[in-house]
């Protein structure tokens, strides 16, 4: 008894996929019937490579004690410390300086309402925490030593580029391509990584430290388990 209803069942369940891939055919105008092409994806993806470091070389610094000496010998008194109203709710940290001349916070203007960007009175240099030590110092490419041009900003990090042509990097990559390559390169450059990229992440090292102040949530000397379980989580 019950094959046979199950049996009537599965001819009326294909009897109404059958109806209601006809009505709609007739409602998109597609033909409903054609089962979809299912062909597994070949792609060769392009695999993350990580290139050696930049070289960094320290930026030309100013001197804000000499920066102010000049101030007072042209306008003929000193350069007074940014004013700030005593209800303010933007303020500066007080152990933060300027990254280029080295003015004290004293010195400094929060920029954009509290969000972090400073500007020093002294020398101008606009700066914030994350790109700090970015003003402090360029970065440059190992193998052609041109500085290296910012192309993209994601939310953890920014990439770094070489654009130079004549970059030996980039030379002996092009120079590596068999002729197939060359031509899926042409068509699609973004599959190949041919040039030098550095991607700086925006991490605050200083919390990390065991000096901080700030403890961290877990207290690791406390763990009953295994340290391997916690490198599993
Ligand atoms: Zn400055
Ligand atoms: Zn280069």
């Amino acid at each position: 008894m019950y094959p046979q209803i199950i049996t009537y069942l599965l001819t009326f369940i294909k009897y109404q996929d059958q109806m209601i891939r006809t009505l709609l055919t007739l409602l998109i105008g597609k033909n409903m019937f054609d089962k979809p092409k299912e062909q597994p994806v070949n792609q060769p993806y392009r695999k993350l490579q990580v290139d050696e470091l930049p070289i960094i070389e320290p930026l030309q610094k100013l001197d804000y004690k000499i920066l102010m000496k000049e101030y007072f010998e042209n306008h003929g008194k000193l350069l007074k410390p940014v004013r700030r109203h005593a209800n303010s709710k933007t303020s500066v940290p007080s152990n933060i300086s300027c990254p280029k001349c080295g003015a004290p916070a004293d010195y400094l203007y929060a920029n954009n309402g509290g969000k972090g960007q400073y500007q020093c009175k002294v020398c101008a240099c606009v700066f914030n925490q994350k790109n700090q030590y970015l003003k402090e110092a360029i970065m440059k490419c190992p193998h052609c030593l041109k500085t290296l041009e910012k192309v993209k900003e994601r939310k953890d990090f920014d990439i770094y580029k070489c654009k130079n042509n004549v970059c030996s990097f980039y030379q002996r990559n092009l120079n590596g391509l068999s002729s197939k390559e060359r031509k899926r390169f042409k068509e699609n450059p973004h599959d190949f990584k041919m040039r030098y990229l550095f991607r700086q992440f925006h991490i605050e090292y200083k919390p990390l430290s065991k000096e901080s102040p700030k403890k961290p949530k877990v207290d690791l000397s406390r763990l009953y388990v295994s340290p391997h379980t916690l490198g599993s989580f």
